[in-house]
């Protein structure tokens, strides 16, 4: 089968690989039929994440159908469409029963696939752990409506319900990219009394007004003033930093008010300094992470309801066979790219 693979540091190759086979009874093996390429891929290809695996299939936002399961899964079955998470996790240990999936105790426990363990920018992918790592997609609902579910919209959704979120909140959304549009849609289902979001690249501010037109959008030098004037406090109750930067963290904190909740979900290249004595007296609460990417079902059920669209993410599609050209638009940003669909 077709494979892309991550070789060495800033090398990725389409490979032809034999296909899965089962290697546990709770595993299962999924047809993929279309999948997406992640910021975290690039990462992996920068050397960023010093977990990933050199040989391994790289790519963790899928849909597919069930090819076949291990005697040991009971909820889905072959020919069921199945949404993959992006965590493998095994529901039982300590930190599964508290629903810190990221932190399963498994030995390939939080993110491995496409990191630690074969993924699914390829033609089929299997999955341990299956009862906990697929979820059915009803039968309303496309590929293409799912395909975000498992990865980045569980990052939003994630993010938008650890930061405690009440209605009379101003919410800020630092990043406007798939993992900040992503999280906006989940905030939205929140209603908090207003949402700020940030960024530097005008055609992502744009995407926010015109899809999201109650949302205030602006870019970094105006963020400071703009939560001065829409928040009753001085700064955002809540900030939610999506982009990864260290001018982004550092905006964080800042444009919280005293007493707030700051949510880090960025994945960031290197170290970020948290000035304490800067800091101090602003009795900030900072939630990192790692999504827990364990309400997948709940995910679905709100797309199928209509609350949660992510089609308009994805704007552009390639058949796995040209996934060198996704990736180089993907990582040039190029064509005003937000998610590319990989077609297999
Ligand atoms: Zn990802
Ligand atoms: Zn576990």
């Amino acid at each position: 089968m077709l494979a892309y693979t991550y070789l060495e540091r800033g090398k990725f190759a389409l490979l032809d690989k034999p296909k899965p086979t089962l290697l546990h009874p709770r595993d299962a093996i999924v047809r993929v039929t279309l999948g997406s390429i992640c910021t975290s891929d690039l990462h992996i290809k920068h050397g960023s994440v010093p977990r990933a695996v050199p040989g391994v299939i790289v790519g963790h936002e899928m849909v597919g159908i069930v090819e076949e399961t291990g005697t040991g899964v009971t909820t889905v079955k072959p020919g069921d469409r199945v949404t993959v998470n992006v965590e493998t996790f095994c529901g039982e240990c300590f930190f599964c029963r508290n629903g810190w999936v990221n932190n399963c105790t498994d030995p390939n426990g939080g993110w491995a696939l496409g990191c630690r363990i074969d993924g699914g920018q390829a033609e089929y992918v299997r999955v341990p752990y299956a009862d906990q790592g697929l979820n059915k997609i009803p039968d309303h609902v496309t590929d293409l409506q799912a395909l975000l579910v498992g990865d980045v919209l569980a990052t939003g959704y994630w993010a938008a319900d650890i930061s405690e979120i009440k209605p009379e909140d101003t919410v800020l959304i630092i990043g406007a990219g798939p993992a900040g549009i992503c999280t906006l849609q989940c905030v939205r289902l929140k209603h908090p009394r207003r949402i700020l979001v940030c960024d530097a690249d005008p055609s992502r501010l744009d995407f926010v007004r015109k899809h999201y037109p109650e949302v205030i959008s602006v870019p970094p030098e105006q963020v400071g003033e703009a939560v001065r004037a829409y928040s009753a406090h001085g700064g955002a109750d809540v900030v939610i930093e999506v982009a990864g930067s260290p001018e982004t963290f550092r905006m964080a904190w800042e444009c919280a008010r005293p007493n707030a909740v700051v949510t880090v979900v960025a994945l960031y290249d290197g170290p970020q300094v948290l000035p304490l004595p800067e800091m101090y007296g602003k009795n900030l609460t900072f939630k990192t992470g790692g999504v827990d990417g364990c309400k997948c079902a709940e995910i679905l059920d709100l797309i199928a309801a209509g609350q949660i669209d992510t089609t308009p993410l994805i704007t552009h599609t390639y058949p796995l066979e040209e996934i060198e050209a996704a990736y180089d638009l993907f990582e040039h940003r190029r064509d005003g790219v937000m998610k590319v669909a990989i077609k297999v």
